[in-house]
């Protein structure tokens, strides 16, 4: 149940509602909007059903959620939620770049792909320390000490960094160094995981898996906000479908979808959503236009000699060259980059 309460609600007012519909065994969700405050009452509604809380004065109406997601979907938020990643704002006018390497192989190689990131204007540094690799034999990540080189090339080039948390028994050391937690494509309904994050306070990366609806995508963003953590990202990232030319097939349509169902921010990683460094950039573009919010790109000095992902990976030059184009799609769609 969703209730709208009247513009001029008192904080005295907002704390009443919240009691009374604890007091009914559910749980408020509180949204401060810049217009009026919403509180998702969350739990078996029935109860409301004999007990409507249209009777306080300073209620405007009470909604039903249809829908199984609740404080994930647009009603909760009507004007969209921003995230902020250490000072990066997600889901307002810019449109967030995120790039980096798919995983972190070593110092150099990091602060020298950070350099360059920064250096094309991107916003965000990507890199996985903890890598979910089909194969057991393949390259599995540095761990901690690819967090503590990430840490290092936030220090230098001023970057927050994202990093993907695999297993809730390495989350205390992954919310030491990360500013925004990706939970992967294979972890999306890991509800354990999204619980852990749920419960801290830092945003949350979430990328829709490879095989999952965008309801589902949007039930897995509920457990995590049901815990209290509001500041969720969607990421599409492409899905398997019967095409086996690109990796993923990316599924654009679903950005102004998720747009009118939910309030959260959506970004689009085209890399793993083709597979082919070629396609990225007019991938990216398209998402752009389509209304992204940002995207997550794979970029790489030396593409050939990557330990993952080498032949979806962004040359700088081509990433610098992407930025160049993105302003300009940004600015058609009226935002900025
Ligand atoms: C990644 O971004 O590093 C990654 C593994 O992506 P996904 O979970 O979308 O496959
Ligand atoms: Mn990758």
């Amino acid at each position: 149940m969703i209730i709208v309460l009247k513009p001029d609600a008192t904080e005295a007012e907002v704390a009443q509602i919240i009691r009374k519909i604890e007091s009914f065994g559910l749980t408020a969700h509180v949204s401060k909007g810049t217009e009026r405050t919403i509180i998702g009452a969350i739990g078996d509604e029935r109860v409301l059903q004999e007990r409507p809380l249209e009777a306080f004065p300073f209620v405007e109406k009470v909604l039903p959620v249809l829908k199984p997601y609740k404080l994930a979907s647009r009603e909760f938020k009507p004007e969209g939620s921003v995230v902020k990643v250490n000072g990066v704002l997600v889901g307002g006018r810019r449109v967030v770049v995120m790039a980096g390497p798919c995983a972190v192989e070593g110092r150099e190689v990091l602060l020298e792909t950070a350099r360059s990131v920064r250096a094309a204007g991107g916003h965000i540094l990507r890199g996985g320390a903890y890598k979910p690799r089909t194969s057991p034999y393949t390259f599995q990540g540095l761990g901690e000490e690819g967090l503590k080189f990430l840490a290092e090339a936030r220090r230098e080039t001023g970057l927050p960094i994202v990093t993907e948390l695999m297993d809730t028994r390495e989350a205390s050391v992954v919310y030491e160094y990360a500013d925004l937690i990706q939970i992967g494509a294979r972890n999306m309904q890991n509800f354990k995981l999204l619980k852990e994050v749920g419960a801290c306070r830092k945003p949350i990366l979430l990328k829709r898996g490879m095989s999952s609806t965008v309801k589902e995508l949007l039930l897995a963003a509920e457990y995590i906000m049901s815990e209290g953590n509001y500041d969720v990202i969607l990421c599409e990232r492409g899905i398997r479908t019967f095409e086996d030319a690109t990796r993923n097939t990316l599924d654009l349509s679903v950005v102004p979808l998720i747009k009118r169902l939910s309030h959260l921010p959506v970004i689009v990683d085209p890399s793993h959503g083709t597979g082919k460094w070629d396609l990225v950039p007019p991938m990216a573009l398209a998402a752009v236009a389509a209304g992204a919010d940002g995207l997550m790109v794979e970029v790489h000095p030396r593409p050939e000699e990557a330990l993952s992902d080498g032949p979806q990976a962004l040359l700088p030059m081509t990433f610098a060259k992407l930025m160049g184009d993105l302003g300009k799609v940004a600015a058609a769609v009226g935002r900025t980059l």
